[in-house]
């Protein structure tokens, strides 16, 4: 029988993430200190990000990062995930292509968001921090970081996107059973929330949204720290356990991917399973493509404008030199609520601009109809998120049939999607347009 599923033994799970940024040809421009406009420093971040964070943001040099031991051994509650050879799909596809998927939805909380939010609240809590709040939209980082916080003793509030607190009622509950207290945003807790609603009192929320008023909160409460859970640098760096275990488990199966692809909202699951194969395109000289599937009415990456941007509405951040539709986008009601964000990192950012990745829009209806398609194909339910890297993978096989090629595709599924079957209902009963 042929082997599909690809596990690695404890004993092999990778004990560094890899910083993509020291092997870069052109490094990322500097992000900016707002007031002063010159290069951010690792103490401008000090007010609003733990320590070890801040540094790891700013970290140009080191390629290999220590992952601490004890968020290790964490992580060998559910890692390595498995990677799998979706002979299914190949053959509802009819498709010559190897494709597999490494699946992340198989975290506890059913979405790779978990790596990022244990780094984080480990290093929080090394620090002495008590408090921590952060943003959410779908609720996925959220709940990711609710468990963490949880799991090392710390505090978590959360900020979430109004329209997702009212289409997803169950991530707010798995928030609140992990002792999290959970907000609607924008909200009048904070000035920020306030600002907003009295220019817009019928304002939905978008991530950017929620960001300015968990920074609000961080700033404002003594021994809190704020936690991002995807465009910035460190946060991609966590991620890239993922690459670094799917490279491994490749190898078990014999291959070496022709394409990777991810869903891209701030870019941290695209970073995490891409970065460790890029390096090889970097250093070795292998031609891996690398493609970031974002929805076509939210489309930073082929339509957005490189140029420094804040990542939040009330421009409270860093300025970031991104591709980015405007901190004020406010981006269309979509289900995949974690990729209504108006930006993309500084690292994914720079390597589009220098040609070493590519992007594919897909429409909301595609992306559903290809989560439908992988589910009958291989059991798993997609967050409506990963549904688009699925999309964008079905048009890669769909290539191989035509041309006959035998290429391996690697995508990743992101999360999985039981906590979003209103979003499938609509989708099943013809009621969404586009
Ligand atoms: C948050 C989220 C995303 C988008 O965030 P990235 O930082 O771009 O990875 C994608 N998929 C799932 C399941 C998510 O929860």
């Amino acid at each position: 029988m042929k082997q599909k599923r690809f596990i690695l033994p404890e004993s092999e799970i990778p004990t560094q993430w890899y910083n993509i940024q020291a092997d870069m040809k052109t490094k990322p421009m500097p992000m900016l200190n707002p007031q002063t406009r010159q290069p951010l420093t690792a103490e401008d971040l000090y007010p609003i990000f733990c320590k070890e964070c801040s540094q790891q943001e700013l970290n140009t040099t080191d390629a290999w990062i220590d992952i601490p031991e004890e968020v290790l051994e964490k992580y060998c509650y559910y890692r390595s995930t498995p990677l799998v050879r979706a002979y299914g799909l190949e053959k509802a596809l009819g498709t010559p292509a190897h494709i597999y998927f490494k699946n992340e939805s198989a975290s506890p909380i059913g979405s790779h968001k978990l790596n990022s939010a244990l780094a984080q609240a480990y290093y929080c809590k090394q620090e002495g921090v008590t408090h921590v709040t952060t943003e959410t939209g779908a609720g996925q980082w959220g709940a990711a970081l609710s468990y963490a916080t949880k799991v090392f003793g710390i505090e978590c509030a959360v900020y979430q996107v109004k329209v997702s607190y009212e289409q997803k009622p169950y991530r707010r509950s798995i928030m609140q059973v992990f002792g999290a207290q959970v907000t609607p945003s924008p909200s009048m807790s904070t000035r920020a929330g306030k600002d907003i609603l009295t220019a817009n009192p019928n304002h939905q929320g978008s991530l950017g949204t929620a960001i300015s008023e968990a920074i609000e909160l961080a700033r404002m409460t003594p021994n809190c720290k704020y936690a991002l859970g995807s465009v910035l640098n460190h946060v991609s760096l966590h991620q890239t356990i993922i690459g670094l275990e799917a490279e491994k488990q490749m190898e078990m199966a014999g291959e070496y991917p022709d394409v990777v692809i991810a869903c891209f909202g701030g870019g941290s699951n695209f970073a995490g399973i891409s970065f460790p194969f890029m390096r090889h395109n970097i250093l070795d000289g292998k031609k891996t493509r690398f493609v970031a599937a974002e929805p076509d009415n939210c489309p930073k990456l082929s339509q957005g404008k490189f140029e420094y941007d804040f990542a939040d509405e009330a421009g409270y951040t860093p300025l970031m030199p991104m591709f980015t539709l405007g901190h004020k986008f406010q981006p269309a009601l979509i289900h995949a609520g974690g990729l209504r964000f108006h930006g993309a990192g500084v690292i994914v950012s720079q390597l589009l601009k220098d040609g070493l990745m590519e992007v594919a829009d897909i429409s909301q209806i595609d992306s559903f109809s290809a989560g439908c398609l992988f589910a009958k194909a291989e059991g798993i339910i997609p967050a409506p998120e990963s549904c688009h890297a699925i999309a964008a993978a079905i048009q890669e096989a769909n290539k191989c049939k035509e041309s006959g090629e035998e290429k391996v595709i690697l995508f990743n599924l992101s999360g999985h999607g039981l906590v979003d079957m209103a979003a499938y209902d609509q989708y099943l009963s013809g009621a969404m347009m586009r």
